[in-house]
């Protein structure tokens, strides 16, 4: 029993680390691949059928039988068998179910079958490096940013402090509304800069974590080792959403002096924000200072041709072949955020792959208009937690009330991120309609904030509720 546990244990663990590392349709697919079996080096596997099979053989498993190969120590042999997946998934896979829990089902042991690819070579990073930054997503690269009027700036200046020519400007600050690519442009400096020299140290930190790493030193009593990685360690320093310090005055203190430190030093440093330094709320005036003593850079909101572009651009990311119509017709649709076009995108190609169609604009047409036909456009805080309510199944009094069991929180907290991405509202009227302390709403936009990025499950509960939202749900 344990052995089996283990077993599971270290293939949902390869799958995680796949599905990072893959395609938002990544979870489209898993769904129809049964998990039965690991043992002595053979993997068992179940698909609905033989197009899923070769599908998921082509892309995902060469990375997972590599992580397979790496925690058991064993070379993984595949053993497949196609139909009889309990639960086949018969078109879009239930909502409210993370994404974590859809993609593997455990069965009871069965005998192999024959046929093995072999495992892939593995390619080893060399010692002498210095570990590479954590939390960063291959995808979020220059080659993949399509540049309009509306980024020129920022991404010039993007480039220039990845070193790719042009004055360089330290700190460099880019700030704009949400879903706009400030994160990918940050994370495109660091992989250019890696990729120029793989021995730079780079510091990639969000304000949320670099908080929560400063407490934690604090506590275990390892500052030295902290401040070594953010000042005497680090050529370069990248910190994404600073508006997160506010209110964190000691942890400002701290940044305060990383900032000196690594700027007399001449390292670079770059910040993203959702506002302009002079807008930002309870943060140090002498830090609101300095974040302005280099250059400040906006992204806006791109016009349609640069839509369109970002829409191409993600298609061939994702491998989802489209029509220069159905390109069009998603930029005219979709237009205050990137993100919300890139998720059309994704759940237009993931419905199509599974009803085996194409994306093609009489489908895409029709799948917009069940969209914009039942679009409700949001404006108030009660149909957020209305719809927050209905996805975690809770009564509107739970969200209101001082419950901290942590479903509850976790739907408040949510509530509360919602709220603030989506309405014109203040943290003090946010604080008033959850009957909380503003403080505390704060906290909770932070932390769903760092969630996002770094959960796969949350990501799962946001992009639900915001499709329900939306109406696309
Ligand atoms: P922000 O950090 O500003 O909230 P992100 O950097 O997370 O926004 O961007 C949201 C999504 O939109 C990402 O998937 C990103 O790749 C995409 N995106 C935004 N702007 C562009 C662009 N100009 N070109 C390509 N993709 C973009
Ligand atoms: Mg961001």
């Amino acid at each position: 029993m344990e052995q089996s546990k283990e077993l599971h244990r270290h293939w949902r663990a390869a799958v995680d680390y796949t599905r990072g590392r893959s395609p938002a349709t990544f979870d489209r697919w898993f769904s129809r691949i049964q998990f039965d079996d690991l043992t002595d080096g053979v993997l068992s596997l179940r698909a609905t059928d033989l197009f899923v099979r070769d599908w998921v053989c082509d892309h995902y498993l060469p990375s997972i039988v590599e992580h397979l190969r790496q925690a058991t120590g064993l070379s993984i042999q595949i053993a497949w068998t196609v139909g009889g997946v309990e639960r086949p998934v018969a078109s879009e896979p239930a909502e409210a179910e993370p994404a974590k829990k859809r993609a593997v089902r455990a069965s009871p042991k069965r005998p192999p079958a024959p046929a093995a690819p072999p495992a892939p070579a593995v390619v080893a990073a060399a010692p002498s490096l210095p570990p590479a930054p954590e939390g960063l997503n291959p995808k979020y690269t220059f080659g993949n940013f399509v540049v309009g009027p509306s980024k020129q700036l920022a991404h010039a200046a993007a480039l220039a402090a990845a070193g790719g020519g042009g004055r360089r400007y330290s700190p460099l600050f880019l700030c704009g509304g949400t879903g706009l690519g400030k994160t990918h442009l940050l994370q495109a400096i660091a992989h250019q800069v890696l990729a120029r020299d793989p021995h730079k140290r780079i510091a990639y930190v969000s304000a949320e974590r670099f908080t929560n790493e400063f407490i934690a030193a604090i506590q275990h009593k390892k500052m030295d080792e902290f401040r070594r990685r953010y000042r005497a360690e680090c050529d370069l320093l990248l910190v994404d959403d600073v508006q997160f310090l506010a209110g964190r005055e000691q942890t400002q203190e701290e940044f305060f002096h990383t900032f000196n430190a690594l700027h007399a030093l001449e390292k670079p440093i770059v910040f993203t924000s959702d506002t302009y330094p002079q807008r930002l709320e309870r943060m140090e005036e002498r830090l609101i200072s300095r974040f302005t003593w280099g250059l400040v850079a906006d992204v806006q909101v791109p016009e349609l041709e640069t839509r369109v572009a970002i829409v191409r651009k993600k298609a061939e990311v994702e491998g989802v072949w489209l029509e220069d119509e159905v390109a069009m017709l998603l930029a005219q649709s979709v237009r205050s955020n990137v993100r919300e076009l890139e998720g059309t995108l994704i759940r237009l190609a993931a419905k199509a792959s599974l009803l085996g169609r194409p994306v093609d604009l009489a489908f895409a047409r029709q799948e917009i208009a069940v969209v914009q036909a039942s679009r409700p456009a949001v404006t108030n805080v009660d149909e957020i937690q209305r719809a927050v309510c209905h996805h975690f199944q809770l009564r509107s009094a739970d969200l209101l009330s001082k419950d901290r069991h942590k479903g509850i929180a976790l739907a408040r907290h949510v509530a509360m991120y919602l709220c603030k991405q989506r309405l014109r509202v203040s943290f003090p009227e946010l604080g008033r309609a959850f009957c909380k302390d503003h403080t505390t709403v704060i906290s909770a936009v932070r932390k769903v904030t760092a969630l996002r990025e770094s959960d796969p499950q949350v990501r799962a509960h946001l992009d639900a509720i915001e499709r329900r939202l939306t109406g696309s749900g």
